[in-house]
């Protein structure tokens, strides 16, 4: 089989518009068939609509633990975007791929299976499995129930490289997310009688104002952690809504709010300071006038936050493989807080940069792709061992 490099396969999977909404069924086939050329089998788990499947392989021996490799196979949409180029096709301008999920993160894709024949011939001591998600980029979903299965499995996988955008540099952090509505239900009125109706807008204001003190709070220096930036946790309000008219005493104001937790954070307990302010302050006052009113929490989206410690011995091994001791962190989240939480020690390194993810004309560039070749030629000679030194 001669189309085995990045380039190739990079260029096939740009062609499937695996946007998070639609199916990403055809490239997830398509994968499947490309790996049952080289003999290598694959576990497809669909969602319940069975219009998205997560991809499982392993190459090498199945009685250990192996390396994961693991990315998501769906992109961001480009609705409203002013592309220079078609973006579910590959373009090449100097020395750059251009492409929507060139950089987040079909570049890595590509490049993992490029070097599975490598994987074959290998003749691999420690396993490596590929571990190709959908719904990743609406809050790391779909990931989420071929986790639960592997975390079951007798020989649970070792450690786990997820190839984000991260210029090919190791990163070992990142902070957790909570994303939570929040829907004040007053009582109406003509607001010629304001006092007689519950103004569920003005309650909605103190709620977000809580939020802002909590959020001042958690930025004091002592709870600062200086590998992020910001080194704190954050919370704000990012979508409100409320109101019909000026003349009418609003009956319901919802808002949506984030907390960006730093690992070791729960971002639950700002839920839960909220849900305990409403229950003691808010609620009797608003009772008082009418009962039949409310404030209601519920959780969006939620993943916890990656901390592999940079001094253990896995972080060694990571380095080794990615070819870099200089660990990072990113902003961004990614879904090795939840192969973490899984028990499973992650590391996020792959080509590209996330500056240029979502955004138009997305590129990883060749010299990136050619750099994960090399990385996944490393991950190659570890799995056969013996063990190379380092450097
Ligand atoms: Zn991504």
């Amino acid at each position: 089989m001669s189309e085995t490099t990045s380039r190739y396969l990079l260029e096939q999977l740009i062609g499937f518009a695996t946007v998070s909404r639609d199916s990403n069924l055809e490239l997830i086939e398509f994968v499947r068939d490309y790996l049952a050329q080289l003999d290598v089998e694959c576990e497809l788990f669909y969602n319940a609509e069975r219009t998205k499947a997560n991809l499982f392989a392993t190459i090498g021996p199945r009685d250990r633990g192996g390396i994961v490799l693991s990315g998501h196979t769906d992109v961001v949409p480009v609705d409203g975007q002013a592309w220079s180029f078609d973006p579910f096709k590959l373009s090449e301008k100097e020395g750059r791929l251009y492409g929507r999920g060139t950089a987040d993160m079909k570049g890595y894709l590509a490049s993992v299976l490029a070097a599975v024949p490598l994987f074959v011939e290998a003749e691999l001591q420690i396993p490596v499995h590929l571990a190709f998600s959908y719904d990743e980029e609406v809050g790391c979903l779909g990931v989420r129930p071929m986790l639960a299965v592997l975390e079951k499995r007798k020989h649970k996988p070792l450690l786990c490289l997820i190839g984000e955008p991260t210029g090919l540099k190791p990163v070992l952090g990142h902070k957790g997310k909570l994303a939570m509505r929040c829907q004040v239900i007053g009582a109406p009125c003509h607001s010629a009688y304001a006092p007689y109706g519950v103004n569920a807008i003005q309650y909605a204001a103190r709620l977000i104002n809580r939020l802002e003190e909590i959020g001042e709070r958690l930025a004091q220096p002592e709870h600062h952690d200086a590998r992020f930036d910001p080194p704190y946790s954050t919370v704000q309000t990012g979508v409100i809504k409320g109101g019909r008219a000026l003349n009418i005493v609003p009956a319901e104001c919802e808002f949506d709010f984030e907390v960006r937790a730093l690992p070791g954070f729960d971002a639950n307990e700002v839920a839960e300071d909220l849900q305990t302010y409403a229950q003691a302050e808010l609620l009797p006052r608003m009772r008082a006038v009418q009962s039949d009113v409310d404030i209601l929490l519920e959780p969006l989206s939620e993943y916890p936050g990656l901390a592999t410690p940079p001094d253990s011995e896995t972080a060694r091994i990571l380095a080794m493989l990615c070819g870099s001791e200089e660990f990072g962190t990113v902003a961004f989240g990614t879904e090795g807080g939840l192969f973490n939480h899984a028990g499973i020690p992650t590391v996020v390194c792959g080509p590209g940069s996330m500056d240029q993810g979502h955004k138009p004309d997305e590129y990883v560039t060749i010299e990136q792709l050619r750099g994960c070749d090399s990385m996944m030629e490393r991950i190659a000679r570890y799995a056969a061992g013996p063990m190379p030194a380092i450097g």
